[in-house]
């Protein structure tokens, strides 16, 4: 793919897929991207996956937005546009004419009174991009109904790390494996989803660490591990309150760093006795012995980590899933030591750093409480304006309610696709048809640009300078290597327009001045600078010192919490919302697959990623294909509550015979137009993993 010396230039960014974080230099040649290579940063050490090293193609893709677009006067809003010819409903208009378009529609709204706008920001976009857009909406609109993707992601998990241990983000970073002699990794499959962090987990387990692997559907990990506990999909609960039973049961956890560092302890040992786990092998589907020595491996492991993903976090007992895995860690005394730690493994490259940045509705920057006065004058003083709402403002499927409701009539949508993201899609694109005025800002056509009034082209990753925070806490420097084509612009540039021109004022002229800003109301910031990470590349946070690179472990001493101690939050058994019944007797979970990201509009466009992995598809046991009469390779029908879809079906005998699990990255077959958008009652995060569904041959 290139040979060594076949370029002109080499810059140094991060990739923008995953929140593993790499590094990479990429190479140029006559101002394209030519090939990706992996360097040594500190999450990857010079390692990329396939995204990485081949998924960069798509800046260069016919497809890319080049001019401002105003919808025709009638043109009808659904899935009616061809990305490749969006002047049958757009007409091409100068940034002059689209910002005033964009700003008056937003303004007029916001003019009216009420809080009837909302703003889905980007977690593939800068920290600084993060931070002015949620300003935008907190200093242009008045409340805080602003929100991201973390909503559909991490949200959960992020809700029980704040109420227990005092701050969302992860206690260790992933590289620490190295020092761990047992993990857990649940709800995870890194080695399609975060593969560089999963080639550290596998050079674990073949050093002799206990990998402990559980998970409904029995992916590739499984390979390399010492116990794969295949339990029944929605069984999170049960299963890890048995653990924790055997461990309170046969003595094994860790009394003095109980005592010196939790509360609450007592009731959570109590609950506990209720869990052993002969009583809960038909529910979780794993027999009591393996239970208990999963229990003892990990229990008596000296150091010891536990990963989870968007399996543990996207039910709607998300939050008490990773209340279950909070507590497993603080009973056993593994958080703030060498090898030991709690790690969510976060999904989009910038989905911390967004989130840090408060790119949230009931956070500001580094997760300050917005109905605290004094946090918001803190902001304000900074921003120097006047105060705002001191209500929590709406999460991502709450402000799609509201459309419908009539409460929100104006979006502004930078980046995000929830035409495609969403759960129950067809909802989502009723309320996206309904809005007054949509503003869409992004590098391509995407399913929501379908439904705006006016669409922004903005610039892609690599044409771009500004800083993300990956899944270790890694604060890394991305730099411009390519120009944006046509008249696009990088996002900060076309969100401090907006903001002028809705009367703000803002006067920025380069990120570092923005990175500047989030500095002074951030202390997770603390000692790292925009020419500090010119210089070093990545700082992680907390850095101590100018000269610290950052603590790659956290709450060595105590807890950011009221007396330093986290907190044991007993889980009760939720079911899922929807259960298997006659009518819909399967089980439906949705993901990713390794080649395609998320909603599939750069992945689908870059050219060795659609080779490999060119269609829709979704996979069933080979017993359950033979029992509906289908061929590997032919058509199912899928139905639930929702809608329907037709797909191909592979065969794969990781999945149980009772579920189906379908990527999300294909419109052709949006897995979402299935999917349950009841919400776990914390974290606002839909139930993803889990809906009742009807297979059929097509
Ligand atoms: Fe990019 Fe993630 Fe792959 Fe690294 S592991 S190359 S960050 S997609």
């Amino acid at each position: 793919h290139g040979d060594s010396r076949d370029f002109d230039e080499a810059v140094q960014s991060v990739c923008p897929f995953c929140g593993v974080g790499c590094q990479v230099s990429l190479k140029l040649k006559d101002g394209k991207v030519k090939y990706v290579e992996g360097i040594n940063g500190p999450a990857n050490e010079g390692r990329l996956c396939v995204k990485g090293r081949f998924g960069f193609d798509y800046i260069h893709h016919p497809h890319r937005l080049t001019k401002p677009l105003i919808r025709l006067d009638g043109a009808e809003k659904g899935l009616n546009v061809d990305p490749a010819n969006p002047l049958t409903h757009f007409r091409e208009a100068s940034w002059d004419e689209a910002m005033e378009v964009a700003a008056s529609g937003l303004a007029k709204l916001r003019d009216q009174g009420g809080e009837t706008v909302a703003g889905f920001g980007s977690a593939k976009c800068t920290n600084e991009e993060a931070y002015l857009f949620q300003k935008l909406i907190r200093q242009g609109f008045g409340h805080n109904n602003v929100d991201h993707c973390t909503r559909l992601c991490h949200a959960s998990s992020v809700s029980a790390l704040m109420e227990n241990v005092g701050s969302g983000a992860v206690s260790a970073t992933f590289n620490e494996i190295e020092h761990a002699d047992v993990a857990i990794v649940i709800g995870a499959n890194p080695i399609e989803n975060h593969p560089v962090a999963a080639t550290f987990f596998k050079q674990f387990a073949k050093r002799g660490g206990k990998l402990i692997v559980m998970d409904p559907r029995g992916h590739a990990l499984k390979r390399f591990a010492s116990h794969m506990v295949q339990f029944r999909p929605g069984a999170d609960v049960p299963l890890l309150n048995s653990i924790m039973s055997v461990i309170v049961e046969e003595g094994l956890y860790d009394q003095a760093y109980i005592d010196r560092f939790t509360e609450n302890w007592e009731h959570e040992k109590q609950h506990l006795a209720g869990f052993a786990p002969e009583t809960l092998e038909d529910l979780t589907g794993i027999d009591a012995a393996t239970v208990r020595d999963v229990a003892r491996t990990f229990a008596k492991g000296k150091a010891g980590m536990i990963f989870w993903g968007m399996g543990v976090s996207q039910h709607i007992h998300g939050t008490d899933n990773s209340r279950c895995l909070i507590s497993l860690a603080l009973m056993t005394g593994n958080v703030g030591k060498p090898g030991a730690g709690l790690h969510p493994l976060r999904g989009q490259n910038n989905v911390q750093g967004a989130s840090d940045a408060g790119l949230i509705p009931m956070f500001l920057p580094d997760y300050q409480d917005v109905t605290d006065d004094g946090v918001r004058s803190a902001f304000t003083e900074i921003w120097g304006s006047g105060d705002f709402s001191d209500k929590k403002g709406l999460t991502v499927t709450e402000i799609m309610d509201a459309v419908h409701d009539g409460t929100i009539r104006g979006m502004y949508i930078l980046g995000e696709n929830p035409a495609m993201s969403d759960p129950d899609v067809t909802h989502a694109r009723a309320a996206l048809a309904k809005l007054e005025h949509l503003v869409v800002q992004d590098i391509f056509l995407t399913e929501t640009a379908n439904y705006a009034d006016v669409i922004l082209p903005a610039a892609a990753f690599y044409e771009k300078t500004g800083t993300v925070t990956n899944t270790n806490r890694q604060v890394q420097m991305g730099r411009a290597a390519a120009t944006p084509p046509g008249d696009a612009r990088e996002d900060w540039q076309i969100t401090i327009e907006l903001a002028q021109r809705l009367g703000l004022g803002w006067g920025y002229t380069h990120p570092r001045e923005i990175f500047a800003e989030m500095a002074r109301g951030m202390p997770s910031l603390d000692n790292i600078t925009w020419e500090r990470l010119e210089r070093e590349d990545a700082v992680t946070y907390p850095s101590l010192s100018p000269e610290d690179p950052g603590q790659p472990i956290v709450f060595a001493d105590g807890f950011p919490r009221e007396g330093g101690r986290a907190r044991f939050t007993p889980a009760s058994v939720i079911p899922p919302d929807e259960t298997p019944d006659a009518d819909y007797p399967m089980i439906l979970t949705t993901g990713r697959q390794l080649e395609h990201w998320h909603t599939g509009s750069m992945t689908r466009r870059s050219k060795v990623l659609d080779a490999v992995e060119p269609g829709a598809n979704c996979s069933l046991h080979p017993a359950t294909l033979r029992k509906l009469g289908v061929e590997p390779g032919g058509m199912v029908k899928l139905q639930t509550r929702r809608g329907e879809i037709e797909v191909m079906a592979r065969a794969d005998r990781a999945v149980a015979p009772d579920m189906v699990f379908l990527p999300f990255a294909y419109v052709e077959a949006a897995a979402n137009i299935l999917t349950n958008p009841a919400i776990d009652p914390y974290g606002k995060i839909p139930e993803f993993k889990f809906s009742a569904v009807r297979v059929t041959a097509a």
